[in-house]
């Protein structure tokens, strides 16, 4: 027979803190709570599986559940001595929904359950105070009210202040037990007249409601939200808490706080919290009064005034310190602790891992472990790796004023502001002159570069997480929102309007690229601080770590940054950005528009001591660590030029008529670029392009090798889809690094690899892997070609597969395990047999995810590859899937 209902108290208790999934979070924490001896009032938790029984039977609450609660009620009868329903010693009780995780959206606490017309007048005899037992009532009307029966209580608040005012009364507790009264029975006029609904006087009755609407709020929309929103099962259910009463509300050797066992914002060791005398439940929270501080570490500029809990009720404070403690060691983390005073009596209601900022808990973590409290594995694992992404960008001062304009996409984290303007040339100027811009677009293109290299941040009206915007900005560690759709951008008037408003270039914004939102003018922002915790912490990530983690830079900058970050060499260094820069994109097109080999090699070779210079700077802020250069990959098309100007300049450079420039740029024209003439193919096509590069890459590095720093190019040959490809490309490869040796007289350690990008190539990685020294896996292309689907117009219908569940999630950020994951393992496997020394890791945008690079740990590849600014997270993400794959 299951059972449904698991009792708790100091007496007997059947459930503890690791049936989570059963009980509930709460609950199961009022259990473990109850097995320690603390003060808890005693209840009983009806289970999550009761509540999908509850949806099994078309949401009623079985004969056989109901038998269960009353068994237990009767129980917590025994114990307490009390009767629920009864007229000469009521029992009360709070009823509390509890989800397996802390979930917002589901139901709120009911309070002082079982009040009714009589019950009340026997309490205000019994405890010899009328006011707090009508105070107990009308609060329990007003929850009931809006928790179970569903009405909006605006009405009844608007009650209360009426009456507030008519009196000349400030603070609720200025009401007297006659108000209350008086209160109660407009209450329950008001919900008989204005929403035809009568208030139950049966206690048995007011508990079926109750708990059968925590069972309903599992399924109101908010919940339902927040469940799609974090990947949570809707069969997961909520628990339901029936626990008796205590009071806050008694009088002025009562109250009600909130505790944390170590400051939440920084971590410090210090106990802190807040309470409110006389006062019940969500008083501190609902922010009606200031809460007071519960000792002098607790001060701040709002409260200092107050009396401390510690001066006011030093026995219970003496008691709830003594409690932090060994809940704290109990559970060997930071908690966060609900208690409320009943006559000077102690109660611990509540307690749970605490919330904490990211700063806060690589404090805790590394004190903790400092105090023997846990292992150093285990702080590993408790700090989520996203979360460090705030540590290392500006952040939007929390308390400045600010007005939200719209919300985009958080394509990038942190916060910019400065002024906006609409094109990069313009952005370039301006930062030129010493000025904070943002760069304002519809959606960016290769050509925004150096806008955006220069922008504080970037904002667009379109385009996804994976958008051009979102994936340049993410590897610049620049703040970006994408695709904010309800801005109405107009690049040649150069205005931004949103709903009514209008903003010109020049007219300052802010954004933050962590939430997605974008203010009106300035707001100031915190610059980010990186503590010794974080490096303390991460030094012990490392330990543990099996792969390693590169980054995908493309300068002598980034590299910089990404060695900060702890990069251990760059994964994908793309030479096309190099090609865009004003003194270079003449030579650039030049050699596309050449019409012989001869007047292509003329081209290349202005372009090879830029290429040279290039790679000397990388290799140089490498300082040892591997570099993986990319072939030229795009297809040519994306250097044409567009502007008039540009098309005359191009014209008069190569003597030719501006017609045949159009001509040429026509015959580029591609209907699918994606698959058409780009990687490799432009190295079969045009051997001179990928010669140049190798030279490039091979002379720099012995230029770098020379001034006694170590060097380790990886030349990567991209796109490929039969090893003949890179059979021909090596050897053509091989050519020209010969010559280079004989020329310098001098020779270095390279390789020869290849990227893993379409699906053709990862089937046959058996015939590819003896002509390869490394596998990279492209996996941004690699999943556009074994979806069939374009990331550059995914955009359109993405969201729909997601919504219907079709897609678990964007296979562009995390990635496809069953489809794309499917093709890397068989690669790795056939690549590893065929060739037992190759070296194989990814450089897609999945590098930096940690769901993927789990997937990665689990493939066994050598490495991951992301974004400078994502390398912290990757180590952390790295050493957590090394730990839990061991286990
Ligand atoms: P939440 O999940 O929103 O924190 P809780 O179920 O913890 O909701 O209830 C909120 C507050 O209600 C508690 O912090 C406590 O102050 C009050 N409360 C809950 N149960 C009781 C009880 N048995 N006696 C007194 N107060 C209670
Ligand atoms: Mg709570
Ligand atoms: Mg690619």
């Amino acid at each position: 027979m299951t059972k449904w209902v698991y009792g708790f108290s100091s007496q007997e208790t059947a459930g503890n803190k690791s049936m989570k999934d059963l009980l509930g979070g709460k609950g199961a924490n009022l259990a473990e709570m109850c097995g320690l001896k603390l003060p808890v009032p005693p209840g009983f938790t009806v289970s999550t599986q009761a509540c999908m029984d509850f949806y099994k039977a078309g949401k009623v609450i079985s004969e056989e559940i109901k038998n269960e609660i009353l068994a237990e009620l009767k129980k917590v009868e025994t114990i307490t001595g009390k009767v629920f329903g009864s007229e000469k010693n009521p029992l009360l009780f709070s009823v509390r929904s509890g989800a397996r995780v802390s979930m917002p959206g589901m139901m709120d606490t009911v309070l002082n359950l079982g009040m009714n017309d009589h019950s009340v007048k026997t309490i205000a005899k019994l405890t010899d105070n009328p006011r707090f037992a009508w105070d107990s009532y009308r609060r329990f009307i007003q929850m009931f009210a809006n928790v179970v029966m569903g009405v909006n209580t605006s009405i009844l608040e608007a009650q209360l202040e009426d009456l507030k005012e008519a009196r000349n009364y400030k603070e609720d507790t200025e009401l007297d037990a006659e108000d209350l009264e008086e209160l109660v029975d407009v209450y329950k006029q008001v919900l008989l007249e204005e929403f035809g609904k009568t208030f139950p006087q049966d206690p048995m009755e007011q508990l079926w409601m109750s708990i059968g609407a925590v069972f309903g709020s599992w399924h109101n929309p908010r919940a339902k939200k927040y469940r799609q929103m974090n990947g949570f099962s809707d069969d997961w259910g909520t628990a339901v808490n029936v626990q008796t009463m205590v009071f806050g509300n008694t009088g002025d050797t009562s109250g009600t706080g909130v505790c944390f066992t170590r400051n939440p914002s920084d971590g410090e060791k210090v106990f802190f919290g807040e309470y409110l005398m006389n006062a019940q439940g969500e008083d501190v929270v609902a922010g009606i009064r200031t809460p007071a501080p519960i000792n002098e570490a607790s001060k701040n500029d709002s409260n200092k005034n107050f009396k401390t809990l510690e001066e006011v009720m030093p026995k219970a404070y003496t008691e709830l310190v003594e409690i932090y403690q060994h809940l704290e060691t109990h559970y060997k983390d930071m908690q966060d602790i609900e208690f409320t005073i009943e006559d000077s009596k102690l109660y611990i209601l509540q307690t749970r891992g605490a919330k904490r900022t990211i700063n806060a808990g690589l404090k805790v973590a590394v004190d903790l472990v400092s105090e023997g409290l846990i292992s150093k594995e285990e702080a590993v694992l408790r700090i989520k790796p996203t979360d460090l992404d705030n540590l290392l960008h500006p952040r939007l001062d929390a308390a400045a004023k600010k007005e939200i304009l719209a919300t985009g996409l958080p394509a990038s984290p942190g916060a910019a502001s400065g002024q906006i303007v609409f094109d990069s040339e313009v952005a370039q100027t301006w930062f030129d002159a010493g000025k904070k811009v943002i760069l304002v677009r519809q959606e960016t293109s290769p050509e925004d570069i150096g806008g955006m290299n220069v922008a504080q941040g970037i904002l667009t009206a379109r385009g996804g997480m994976t958008s051009h915007a979102a994936v340049v900005a993410r590897g610049m560690g620049k703040p970006c929102v994408a695709g904010c759709t309800s801005l109405n951008i107009s690049e040649k008037n150069k205005t931004l309007r949103v709903g009514d408003k209008e903003f010109g270039e020049g007219d300052s914004i802010t954004f933050d690229g962590s939430t997605g939102n974008v203010y009106a003018g300035v707001v100031p922002t915190i610059e980010a601080e990186i503590s010794d915790n974080f490096a303390h912490f991460m030094s012990w990530a490392d330990e543990f770590r099996r792969m390693g983690v590169r980054a995908n830079a493309d300068n002598p900058h980034d590299a910089k940054m990404a060695i900060e970050f702890g990069a251990e060499g760059i994964g994908l260094c793309r030479t096309e950005h190099m090609f865009f820069a004003p003194e270079r994109i003449l030579a650039v097109r030049e050699m596309i528009f050449a019409s012989t080999e001869l007047e292509r090699k003329v081209a290349l070779d202005k372009l090879l001591p830029f290429q040279r210079s290039d790679f000397s700077g990388i290799f140089e802020a490498m300082d040892g660590k591997p570099v993986n250069i990319r072939l030229l990959d795009p297809p040519l098309h994306e250097f044409l030029p567009h502007k008039e100007s540009e098309i005359e300049e191009l014209a008069d450079v190569l003597g030719l008529e501006k017609r045949v420039i159009e001509q040429r740029k026509e015959s580029l024209y591609e209907f699918n670029p994606m698959l058409g003439h780009r990687g490799c193919r432009l190295g079969i096509t045009y051997p001179e392009i990928y010669k140049m590069q190798v030279r490039a890459i091979i002379e720099a590095a012995i230029e770098v090798s020379k001034k006694g720093i170590q060097v380790y190019p990886e030349i990567m040959v991209p796109l490929i889809g039969t090893y003949k490809e890179l059979e021909i490309l090596k050897f053509e490869a091989n050519e020209v690094i010969a010559e280079v040796f004989e020329q310098t007289k001098t020779k270095i350690k390279y390789k020869i690899g290849t990227m893993l990008e379409l699906p053709r190539a990862c089937i046959t990685a058996g015939e590819i892997a003896p002509i390869a020294e490394f596998f990279s896996f492209g996996t941004n292309d690699l999943t556009q070609t074994t979806f069939g689907l374009s990331r550059d117009d995914a955009g359109k219908f993405l969201p729909f597969y997601e919504a219907r569940g079709i897609y678990p999630n964007d296979p562009f950020v995390s990635i496809d395990e069953a489809g794309v994951g499917f093709l890397v393992n068989h690669a790795v496997q056939e690549g590893k047999k065929a060739n037992p020394d190759i070296h194989c890791g990814i450089c897609g945008e999945h590098g930096g995810d940690p769901a993927s690079i789990d997937f990665c740990e689990r493939a066994g590849l050598d490495y991951v590859s992301c974004s400078p600014f994502r390398v912290p997270i990757a180590r952390l993400a790295a050493a957590q899937s090394t730990l839990r794959n061991k286990k």
